[in-house]
């Protein structure tokens, strides 16, 4: 017996991703498979790597692409930099700071956390306080904490961290693509993304950058790397050696090439403009409604929007309205903060005018149900 054909929904993706993907990028998975060492495919791997230092901001060498989501990203930056029993200090403030914190204790490292109140954001000061007492061999932070809504300042962790010669590792997850990340300017060692965010691509492969002072560390570790498919060392030897590591998904990578290319060609930063401009006004609209956001104005990430929920309103109601008569997809908070916001995101294709007016009319829709 022979199974239907699969006709998916097409949502209005305005949740804190996957986010919807331009018709060019949706083509661009369609076209010939080739294998893992074909030139062509080095060639598709060149120019996405030179495209991914333009939105990373980086002059970094080592800019590959991790198979994987933006979890084997995470993995590969903790479990190559984070020895068992070095110093691993995270700053903690949101779900995927706790990620990143078991990912180190799983690689056997002393964890030490600052934490923070979901939400709230990290200052210099006391930032510098935290690293000079632990002396971390390595720190990390979420740059947008997704559960959150909450938009770290880089400079303040990466100024302290340089004082007791710490590596930074920064979760640019939701960042990348849709706010400035300047990996070099920043100061930032090690960063990883995902390609279904602030790219706009679908979900699947992992952008990663090191620069020089971080793989001068890596040739240095004491002990040996217990992973192996995420062995940075062995996935810069595929792609700038040619040797065989394994077999690349060539359709999502020309789907992440794609979505480059039209960053590029919007330019960088009409594209954080046009991100902050319908930021601001989907919260303009989302106060004038009576919300209040959850996150401090000035600490904002511009692509993911965190309003609580109001008094007496039960968001999964309102999720489930969205959903089932919108066709729109927001998510709810989760930990600390279930039942208490709401994560509209405003990526890519969505971070325009009229979505922004479509979305605000289903929800204010959605609150009255
Ligand atoms: N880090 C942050 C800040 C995220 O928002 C996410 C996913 O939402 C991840 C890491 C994990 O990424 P993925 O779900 O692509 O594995």
């Amino acid at each position: 017996m022979s199974e239907a054909t699969l006709h998916p929904p097409t949502r209005l993706l305005f949740g804190p991703g996957p986010t919807m993907v331009e018709p060019r990028v949706t083509e661009a998975l369609g076209k010939p498979i080739v294998g893992p060492l074909d030139p062509y495919f080095f060639e598709v791997a060149d120019r996405t790597r030179e495209l991914l230092r333009l939105v990373f901001g980086t002059r970094n060498e080592t800019t590959l692409v991790v198979p994987g989501t933006g979890s084997s990203g995470m993995e590969t930056a903790v479990a190559n930099f984070v020895e068992p029993d070095s110093k691993f200090a995270v700053f903690a403030n949101g779900y995927f700071c706790d990620r990143l914190s078991e990912m180190g204790t799983r690689q056997g490292a002393r964890l030490v956390r600052f934490e923070k109140p979901w939400g709230e954001v990290f200052g210099y000061e006391e930032a510098a306080e935290f690293v000079r007492r632990e002396k971390p061999s390595v720190v990390a932070f979420v740059h947008a904490e997704t559960s959150t809504g909450a938009l770290q300042d880089v400079r303040a962790i990466t100024k302290a961290a340089r004082e007791v010669d710490a590596l930074v590792i920064a979760d640019t997850v939701t960042s990348l693509g849709a706010l400035p990340v300047s990996v070099d300017e920043a100061g930032i060692d090690i960063a990883y993304s995902c390609s279904q965010k602030g790219l706009s691509g679908p979900p699947g492969l992992s952008p990663f950058t090191a620069s020089p002072r971080a793989m001068d560390r890596l040739r240095a570790r004491k002990t040996p790397l217990h992973q192996w498919y995420l062995d940075l060392k062995l996935l810069s030897d595929y792609y700038d050696g040619r040797k065989y590591h394994h077999t690349v998904s060539t359709p999502l990578f020309y789907a992440l090439h794609e979505s480059l290319r039209l960053i590029q060609e919007e330019g960088l930063q009409n594209r954080f403009d046009r991100h902050l401009r319908n930021h601001l006004a989907l919260v303009r609209g989302l106060e004038a409604m009576g919300l209040e956001m959850h996150v401090a104005a000035g600490h904002r990430i511009p692509n993911v929007n965190t309003p609580r929920v109001p008094e007496g309103v039960d968001d999964a109601r309102v999720r489930k309205h969205l959903l089932e008569k919108h066709g729109i997809e927001i998510a709810g908070g989760f930990g600390p903060l279930a039942g208490k916001i709401f994560r509209i995101g405003l990526m890519g294709p969505l971070a325009n005018e009229s979505s922004v007016s479509q979305f605000l009319d289903a929800f204010r829709d959605a609150l009255r149900t």
